[in-house]
């Protein structure tokens, strides 16, 4: 079998280790964490260690976790008009978002598509305060959900201004951290954020588990998202995924842990994947590559190579990459995120992204560069050479 080297980490990291041993430890117990008796506690004490290890993940209290079945839920149940803060139950009148936002996030949440208003981003790919702030100046009680990293080009955002702008015109602030959580730092008060969104699978955890982190406990939802037993202070009932949810706190400590060390081996990685790029295609394009990015994150594109193929050919050669655009039934369309920062739809349509991990090596960029080597060089000598490839 051909060794494969995986550099799609934005889409999904592997299983940490520490993540396997806790989910198959969690498998393995009967009790349901609402249950009095030794069993139920039992499973009532995973969730809870895994409670305080997310938290402490984003510097936040414990008691402002509210697990969800993923990132996209945790979307779903931060953006509503019905937030009440210290008991004020006045709604939210209009939610902001910037065009650059996850497809989770651009979707809305429970707001009315009337109360929904863009935030115009600039051409690296950050969302513009100047126009943050023409839009706070019209609204009285609005909410903002600005990401920290964006999961395309993985260009950081302004998010701790955008939180003083937002405060001072009587706002609140949701940041969408699940792309940055493990590898930037990333903490609640330093951002300035009133809630977060999280997603185990994109830091070592399993898929199909998130959080919503409240700053505060004073901040209520009123409209919980899934009615029923209570679990997950009212707002998010069902028996809790124990096991999903003790294998997210493992991820996260290790995470944490390891935040500093895991960081600089993926800057490395990446910058000399970049270098190496550049070498052997000079005229490839690197997304948002003025701005701050991620450590982990490259988006490029070559005039004349269409990212379809070059992903099948990439394939290939052993190597998983994706391409910038939203790709969620395997058929590509044009990035939003790319189509925000003013790229013609012609480069958009080539834009490959390669994301990077803890466990990615030398050799794995080394592999992605001989591949780019032969993939540029087929894909821009036209059709004749592309049907070359696929032989
Ligand atoms: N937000 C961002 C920035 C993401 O990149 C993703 C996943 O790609 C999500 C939210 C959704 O997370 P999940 O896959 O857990 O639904």
């Amino acid at each position: 079998m051909i060794e494969r080297t995986y550099l799609d980490w934005n889409a999904t990291a592997p299983l940490r280790d520490e993540a396997r041993d806790a989910l198959q430890a969690a498998l393995a117990l009967v009790g349901n964490p609402s249950s009095v008796h030794a069993e139920g506690r039992a499973a009532r004490h995973l969730v809870e260690r895994a409670r305080d290890e997310v938290a402490a993940l984003v510097g936040a209290r414990p008691a402002g976790v509210i697990f969800t079945s993923s990132g996209t839920e945790a979307n779903m149940l931060a953006l509503t008009p019905a937030i009440e803060v210290a008991g004020d139950k006045r709604p939210r009148d209009r939610l902001f978002m910037p065009t650059i936002e996850h497809s989770s996030v651009r979707a809305g949440g429970r707001f009315p598509r009337e109360a929904i208003e863009d935030i115009a981003a600039d051409a690296d790919g950050r969302v513009q305060l100047a126009a943050l702030a023409d839009a706070l100046a019209k609204t009285a009680r609005p909410l903002l959900s600005l990401m920290l990293a964006n999961n395309e080009t993985g260009v950081v955002q302004p998010v701790a201004e955008a939180a003083a702008m937002v405060h001072a015109a009587g706002g609140l602030l949701h940041v969408d951290v699940v792309q940055a959580v493990g590898r930037i730092a990333c903490d609640i008060g330093t951002l300035g954020a009133d809630f977060l969104t999280l997603s185990a699978h994109k830091i070592g955890g399993p898929k199909g588990v998130g959080a919503l982190v409240r700053a505060s406990e004073t901040l209520h939802f009123a409209d919980p998202l899934i009615r029923g037993g209570g679990q997950e202070r009212g707002l998010r009932a069902g028996t809790e995924n124990v096991a999903g949810i003790a294998a997210f706190g493992a991820a996260a400590a290790a995470a944490r842990r390891r935040l500093a060390e895991e960081a600089a081996h993926m800057r490395a990685l990446r910058d000399q994947l970049e270098a190496g790029l550049r070498a052997i295609t000079p005229q490839a394009v690197i997304f948002g590559g003025a701005a701050e990015r991620l450590p982990n994150t490259t988006l490029f594109a070559l005039q004349g190579v269409k990212a379809e193929t070059a992903i099948i050919a990439f394939d290939l050669e052993g190597v998983a990459v994706s391409s910038g655009a939203a790709c969620s039934s395997g058929k590509v369309s044009p990035s939003h995120v790319l189509a925000a920062m003013g790229v013609s739809p012609a480069l958009s349509r080539g834009a490959l992204r390669v994301s990077l991990g803890p466990t990615t090596t030398q050799a794995d960029v080394e592999r992605f560069l001989n591949a780019w080597r032969k993939v540029s060089g087929a894909l821009s000598k036209g059709s004749g050479a592309r049907r070359g490839m696929a032989a």
